[in-house]
């Protein structure tokens, strides 16, 4: 970028507010684990929305490409510039513009904490359900702009489900309400539903309308044990027979286990190499019957089923599961995870074929995730230091995303296909339905400039 170029972005936002040279924070994502850094000219950090359509304004009329960025916890690369871009970072956009609990509904500037939302809607009696893992870190904007998952995203649908409305900056740098406070809206093209897990690659969300529901009044959570992973896998699968809708259907396997089990809340037996965590939601009494039923329904080949009833039970539950991902990158340094999904009777196939990968490329293997979704975090275990570690596990990724569809499922889940998948999508649909998506993209951004080389290639 021209050195010329900054002074304009400095009078939009001020001089504070444009960061040259480019802290290493704002280079990186958590694919920083698999040694994955950018490059930028620059970094922007504007106040409010007026102030993003003013930089996009000036950057999609000088050529300037930009990669917007949000709390910086994506797993694909997303938020990593490729050098020469502007980093446009929502951080400063953090205004709750309307709470309204009465209305089952919340409008919030990009930049507010998925962790906040939850705070705020569950101090006001309601309940936001979305629940990506590292929600004290993603942003609002960073989750619509990846369409995150999460544990409960089971039961209570991704974050599309959520988002009534969207407020972006689309070319050449016009601020866009897209949708809004209402529930439905079935009048034009669904351009919400576009923004929602396009990756920053058509324009950049400033806020967000977003639906709440009142919270269950009880829950309880169950832990199965299993010796067999296979046997774990299909008594998951199985227990969606049962009839109980549950509000979380998880897994770890042995390789997972052995990284996070020694921290779990309660002992575990010796041979367990599969673990199945499942919550119930509702009233006290339905609560009670369905936990029951489903208990029953995982039991048949397990080593031990184990209820998690009190608030504090359950809480300690989840903390814990909350840091699995963390305690398997403390095996080895880092890690390089991916989050293939596939249909929910192929999960143990998916589980183990991770394992056997791994295996064949000298890399430790383990796998866990959203198990009722059929959504896999497989992830090969490694020295971030070592170039040949992470090269052979690029290629053992490369394998897993090839088995994921092979067995009619897709790369991803739920983290995108950001920088680290891009070009995946031509071997996961025809060339057809490619060439439409291409044709969005250069229909919304017909310079290219929003966050170039991410989802497509
Ligand atoms: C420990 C851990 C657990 C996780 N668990 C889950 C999980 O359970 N489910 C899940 O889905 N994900 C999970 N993730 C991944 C990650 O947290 C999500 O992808 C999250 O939605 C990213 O939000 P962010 O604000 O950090 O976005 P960033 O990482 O900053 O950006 C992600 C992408 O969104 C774009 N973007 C960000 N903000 C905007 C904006 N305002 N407008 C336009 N584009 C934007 C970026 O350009 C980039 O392409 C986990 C990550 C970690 C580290």
């Amino acid at each position: 970028m021209n050195p010329r170029a900054l002074a304009p972005l400095r009078r939009i936002v001020g001089s504070e507010h444009v960061l040259a040279p480019v802290p290493a924070p704002y280079l990186q994502d958590a694919t920083a684990a698999r040694g994955i850094r950018g490059e930028a000219a620059a970094a922007v950090r504007p106040a409010d929305a007026e102030q993003v359509a003013a930089v996009v304004r000036h950057c999609y009329a000088e050529g300037i490409a930009i990669v917007p960025r949000g709390g910086g916890s994506g797993l694909a690369g997303g938020a990593v510039p490729a050098g020469g871009e502007l980093v446009l970072s929502l951080e400063r956009l953090q205004r709750v513009r309307a709470l309204e609990p009465e209305r089952w509904r919340m409008h919030v500037e990009a930049g507010v904490r998925t962790a906040t939302v939850q705070r705020l809607a569950r101090e006001n009696g309601c309940w936001y359900p979305p629940d990506p893992g590292a929600g004290e870190q993603s942003h609002i904007g960073g989750n619509i702009a990846t369409n995150a998952g999460g544990p409960h995203a089971f039961k209570y649908g991704v974050t599309r489900a959520w988002v009534t409305g969207v407020e972006a900056v689309l070319a050449p740098g016009e601020l866009v309400r897209l949708g809004g406070p209402v529930r439905k809206d079935a009048s034009g093209y669904d351009l919400r539903g576009l923004l929602i897990g396009s990756e920053g690659t058509l324009g950049v969300v400033t806020a967000a309308w977003l639906r709440l529901i009142p919270a269950p009044p009880a829950a309880a959570a169950l832990a199965a044990c299993y010796a067999d992973p296979a046997q774990g896998a299909r008594a998951l699968v199985d227990a969606l027979g049962s009839g109980v809708v549950p509000a979380v259907l998880e897994f770890l396997d042995a390789g997972a286990l052995a990284a996070a089990g020694p921290a779990f809340p309660l002992p575990l037996p010796g041979e367990t190499r599969f673990l199945v965590l499942a919550e119930v939601d509702g009233g006290p009494e339905q609560v009670e019957r369905e936990r029951a039923e489903l208990a029953e329904a995982l039991d048949a080949p397990a080593l031990r089923v184990h209820a998690f009833v009190t608030e504090s039970e359950r809480r300690a539950l989840w903390r814990w599961r909350d840091g699995v991902s963390l305690a398997v990158s403390a095996q080895r340094g880092g890690k390089l995870s991916e989050d293939i999904v596939v249909p929910v009777e192929h999960l143990g196939e998916a589980i183990a074929a991770t394992v056997e990968i791994g295996e064949r490329h000298g890399l430790p293997a383990c796998s866990w995730g959203h198990g009722g979704d059929g959504n896999v975090h497989a992830t090969f275990m490694l020295d971030p230091s070592c170039a040949a570690e992470r090269e052979r596990a690029e290629h053992a990724a490369g394998e897993v995303f090839a088995r994921a569809l092979a067995l009619g499922g897709a790369v991803s889940g739920e983290h995108g296909l950001g920088l680290v998948k891009r070009g995946w999508l031509r071997r996961q649909w025809p060339e057809a339905a490619v060439a439409a998506h291409e044709a969005v993209k250069r229909a919304l951004d017909p310079k290219g400039l929003f966050n170039p080389g991410k989802k497509l290639p």
